[in-house]
């Protein structure tokens, strides 16, 4: 495992050397409206934000992959694209490699985090350097994995807030795709939002979730990451209960996030259970679908918050 606590401290660090932003809306489940228009000098469109990131892995061909997958129902449509990073691609299918899959924006008004995206894939192509970086580590550890980044999850949802809609949180029609998933799906605590927290008519009936849960089997990951923004957390399961997992995998993540937190958030972050640290439980979340049923040995939730 100290392969992957130096990657994540890369990945910390990429968070810490983020320019000072104003997230547009915290991610809380006290909405208030909005009216600061979206800097564009900060954030990119999200089709710009995509075309970026397609003519990354078009000059880095040699380790970057691109797909889109779309998937649709009742008339409408989401298409997720996905960015598989290996040092050598043709080893991107080798399951002696250890698999990371990170999630980005998969609520809309979360501009931040699909930046973050673009800028790991920066980093892992060697097109930009962290200051303290010592290239020559990461690259021995890179050797030995692959890397999955959804850059942008729910592109729908996005557009929303890109067209005025700047709280959006849900995807383009209406459905919260942290509560979408099966585990203790659609169960409603006494301070439920129906409108922020919608789970949808079904678990996995919205095509982003399909598209995502698809992708987490096929790859069967060793880390997944669903990065937010709002808070300074670093959260594992559960979001449904107020406690942590038992067990020694349950033991390993709380270390490995107690040593990001001192190395990276000056101690700072929140971390543990989502559940027993936010205030609120979370029903039908992606964080508990991956640890409990594609058995994601770690599994997080990392809440980005930079102000300006
Ligand atoms: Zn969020």
């Amino acid at each position: 495992m100290g392969g992957s606590f130096l990657l994540f401290s890369y990945l910390l660090s990429v968070f810490a050397s983020l320019p000072s932003f104003t997230v547009v809306k915290a991610d809380s489940d006290l909405t208030r409206p909005s009216f600061t228009p979206i800097n564009r000098d900060l954030y990119h469109s999200s089709d710009d934000l995509i075309e970026q990131i397609k003519s990354l892995v078009h000059r880095h061909p040699d380790k970057l992959t691109v797909e889109t997958i779309k998937a649709g129902n009742k008339g409408y449509t989401s298409e997720i694209t996905v960015v598989t990073y290996c040092q050598s691609r043709k080893e991107t299918d080798d399951k002696s490699k250890f698999r990371i899959l990170l999630s980005f924006g998969q609520h809309g008004r979360e501009l931040i985090t699909s930046e973050l995206a673009l800028r790991i894939l920066s980093i892992l192509s060697e097109e930009q350097f962290l200051p303290k970086m010592d290239r020559a580590s990461l690259n021995g550890t890179l050797d030995n994995v692959v890397i999955k980044v959804v850059p942008m999850e729910n592109l729908n949802g996005r557009k929303l807030v890109e067209a005025g809609n700047l709280c959006e949180r849900r995807n383009g029609r209406g459905v919260d795709l942290n509560r979408n998933w099966s585990v203790d799906w659609g169960k409603k605590e006494k301070d439920y939002d129906p409108y922020e927290e919608n789970p949808g008519i079904a678990p996995f009936s919205e095509p982003e979730t399909q598209i995502m849960r698809k992708i987490a089997i096929s790859f069967d990951p060793h880390i997944w990451v669903n990065v937010h923004s709002g808070m300074e957390a670093l959260f594992m399961p559960y979001d449904h209960k107020n406690r942590t997992p038992d067990g020694l995998p349950s033991q390993r993540m709380r270390l490995l996030l107690e040593e990001l937190n001192n190395v990276h958030c000056h101690k700072r972050c929140m971390i543990g259970s989502g559940g027993g640290s936010v205030g609120y439980l979370a029903h039908g979340t992606a964080t508990d679908y991956m640890h409990d049923v594609v058995r994601v040995p770690m599994s997080f939730t990392f809440e980005l918050h930079v102000v300006g």
